[in-house]
């Protein structure tokens, strides 16, 4: 079987819960919102990050595995990302204001740097593994963002992170037989469907109207959900999803595709 970790699954951090970040194997992740809690030592081996977008609950960890392990690394971060992405990692993160520009400081007795920026092209596969590799698809957010489908083995989960109501995730979805898992996101509950206009995310009626648009029967689990509003969310997921069932990850789930 095919499996991805949920290293956090929460929409914002609170003193239990933990943002997007997703373990694809022990060297490779999707965002960056709990590496320290979520990985410990092995944050010294993480190989590349691949964002979905810039922001803070994506991103987060970055600063302090650089910080963290920085003595223990022995090759550069790849962060990989659109190229909007990385443009804005660069000019308002790690950027010698807010964190250090880690892109230009060496490694402890290397050549080489601490951070390497690898810029993705939408619909491009990128290996990550034996058998296993990884590509972006188009989302829509209120910055430049996207998705991942990762594929082991044949077997492929989509992810959408942070997204409002979108044509081109259904396409995918419709189109790619070897997707049999769909993890999306569901930021608020459905008395805040302006909030969720205004900062492009989904309700619970907004992604029911969403999966109305799938063709084809696949395993379904949301995420990023504002911890404060997580018991309403969950009922109103419940009665507006009844003919899909919807799962809420949990930090620390592991998903089988
Ligand atoms: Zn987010
Ligand atoms: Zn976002």
């Amino acid at each position: 079987m095919a499996q991805i970790t949920v290293l956090g699954a929460n929409g914002t951090k609170a003193h239990d819960r933990e943002t997007t970040c997703f373990a694809l194997n022990g060297t490779h992740l999707i965002d960056a919102g709990n590496l320290l809690k979520g990985m410990g030592e092995e944050c010294a081996n993480i190989d590349t990050i691949w964002l979905t977008h810039s922001h803070l609950d994506h991103i987060v960890d970055i600063a302090y595995v650089l910080d963290a392990y920085f003595e223990k690394r022995k090759r550069p971060l790849r962060i990989a990302g659109l190229t909007q992405t990385l443009l804005i990692l660069k000019k308002h993160f790690l950027n010698e204001l807010i964190w250090p520009d880690f892109s230009r400081i060496r490694l402890l007795n290397s050549e080489m740097y601490a951070v390497e920026y690898f810029p993705i092209e939408i619909g491009k596969r990128y290996v990550i593994g034996e058998n296993e590799h990884i590509e972006a698809f188009k989302t829509n957010h209120t910055v430049p963002s996207c998705g991942y489908v990762v594929t082991k083995m044949g077997r492929s989960i989509a992810i959408t992170s942070d997204t409002y109501i979108s044509y081109s995730v259904w396409d995918l979805l419709n189109s790619r037989k070897d997707i049999n898992t769909l993890i999306i996101e569901c930021s608020f509950h459905n008395a805040l469907e302006a909030l969720a206009k205004e900062s492009k995310h989904l309700t619970p009626k907004l992604l029911a109207m969403e999966l109305e648009k799938l063709k084809r029967a696949i395993d379904i689990y949301v995420n990023h959900i504002k911890p404060n509003s997580e018991s309403i969310i969950i009922q109103e997921l419940q009665a507006q999803t009844a003919t899909q069932k919807c799962l809420l990850l949990k930090d620390g789930d592991v998903i089988d595709f």
